[in-house]
């Protein structure tokens, strides 16, 4: 998401405005259309300055963005302006402020420790009591009948309450099957088999 925000872990002090490439493509695009690398052509010429980059996204300060402005009223129409050649609307944003107090640390830590030790039980659960080969097999006809759709809806029918996580939306049908135990296999296969 695009945003203003302060974080002091990656940015110190600075106010900046955390941009979303896909989004931020798509206004140049649709209003610019040179065909050149928005960031580059456009927002860094203007005065921008990147501060840190990821992927898909980059963090920018400038006059009129975050140097220079109004803190309760801000908006991102001087990197619109840049960026498609046309006046902003003006929209007021609020700055998003990532807490990193010791408190909020141990939180986020504990609750990423608690994810992955989730995931790991789930796998390790679907490898003590994995489906049958004939079970899979099975599976394979009865995935290729059902289509997409129908499988997907009752893949994680099944897969509730039994520790194997629902599918994945990139997930490859093979793979998703491969994570099955004995019992959400059996469950599914009954799913699908019905009208
Ligand atoms: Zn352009």
């Amino acid at each position: 998401m695009s945003g203003f925000t302060r974080d002091t872990k990656h940015y110190g002090d600075k106010l900046v405005y955390e941009a979303l490439g896909t989004k931020w493509r798509r206004y140049h695009d649709g209003h610019c259309g040179c065909g050149l690398n928005w960031v580059t052509e456009h927002a860094e010429p203007a005065g921008f300055t990147v501060v840190r980059a990821g992927s898909g996204w980059v963090a920018l300060t400038g006059p009129g963005l975050t140097e220079g402005v109004d803190e309760s009223a801000l908006t991102a129409n001087a990197l619109w302006e840049a960026v498609t050649g046309k006046p902003g609307e003006g929209w007021v944003e609020t700055v998003r402020v990532m807490d990193r107090s010791e408190a909020a640390e141990k939180k986020r830590k504990a609750e990423n420790d608690a994810a992955y030790a989730d995931r790991r039980e789930r796998a390790a659960q679907s490898k003590k009591d994995p489906a049958t080969p004939a079970q899979l097999k099975y599976l394979s006809t009865l995935v290729a009948r059902a289509g997409r759709e129908r499988f997907d809806t009752a893949f994680n029918k099944a897969v509730k309450g039994t520790g194997v996580a629902p599918r994945g939306a990139e997930e490859k049908t093979q793979a998703a099957l491969g994570r099955l135990t004995k019992v959400a296999a059996r469950k599914l296969i009954t799913a699908l088999v019905g009208p």
